[in-house]
């Protein structure tokens, strides 16, 4: 067991996809602060781009600004929650963008520790010795179907329901975010990533486009690349983030 701080270096890319007029996901990052964000947005008219926006910015700028004062954990919990006020907040005051809401995933990194803060179906994996691994549980009503054992992971794929998220920011006054705690290896690859991903690729597909090396650059590329091919029907985003010793 290693106690040298680990080093951190990050690709991201965000794409409409082949079917939306228009990308309502957003992603942003610190290297420097180590936080790393994907949201993906909802609610019509420029609502969805509008919260997504809102909300990696505040995430951002609310975990910077707190990082240094409280605990990581509680900085990065107190900051989706700031996120989520200024996106209930503009909704309520613009008619137009009223009901607007989004996912938000992220993740943040210190030293040999990482948390992954999570609301809606926005999801963070990480691959360590060759194996992907979910860290995040789904706000949805399907996940919960599953965890319930009312219905097999492969009837919530093709679920008419699918869409249906249990918990968003900016659609109510408060929200609780769940936040996981890791050790990081040197190695350690996590992905954040919009259900665009997702729903075109399954786990194992996604394990072995990863697995096939290259820069971070150029397996984001691959990935999104990857998703489009499979059909692209969603907005696709995705953060890769990598551990070095
Ligand atoms: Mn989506």
């Amino acid at each position: 067991m290693t106690h040298t701080a680990l080093h951190f270096a990050a690709a991201a890319l965000s794409d409409r996809g082949r079917k939306r007029a228009k990308n309502e996901d957003a992603f942003g990052y610190s290297a420097e602060h180590g936080v790393y964000v994907v949201c993906d947005g909802m609610g019509g008219a420029a609502g969805g781009e509008v919260a997504s926006t809102l909300a990696v910015d505040e995430m951002l700028r609310g975990f910077a600004e707190r990082g240094a004062l409280s605990g990581v954990r509680r900085a990065a919990e107190d900051a989706a929650v700031a996120a989520n006020n200024v996106v209930f907040t503009r909704a309520q005051r613009y008619p137009a963008l009223s009901g607007m809401g989004t996912t938000l995933v992220a993740l943040v990194v210190k030293q040999n520790a990482a948390w992954v803060l999570n609301v809606g179906d926005s999801r963070c994996y990480r691959l360590r010795c060759g194996r992907l691994e979910q860290l995040t549980h789904d706000h949805s009503l399907v996940d919960e179907q599953v965890r319930m054992g009312r219905i097999t992971p492969e009837e919530a794929l093709r679920s008419p329901l699918r869409n249906v998220i249990t918990r968003a920011v900016g659609t109510q006054e408060a929200i609780t975010p769940d936040c996981f705690e890791f050790q990081v290896d040197p190695g350690d690859l996590f992905l954040l990533c919009s259900d665009g991903l997702i729903r075109e690729l399954t786990d194992a597909e996604i394990e072995v486009l990863l697995q096939e090396g290259g820069s971070l650059e150029e397996r984001v590329q691959r990935l999104v690349n990857a998703a489009n091919a499979a059909g692209g029907r969603d907005n696709i985003t995705c953060i890769l983030v990598q551990a070095f010793a």
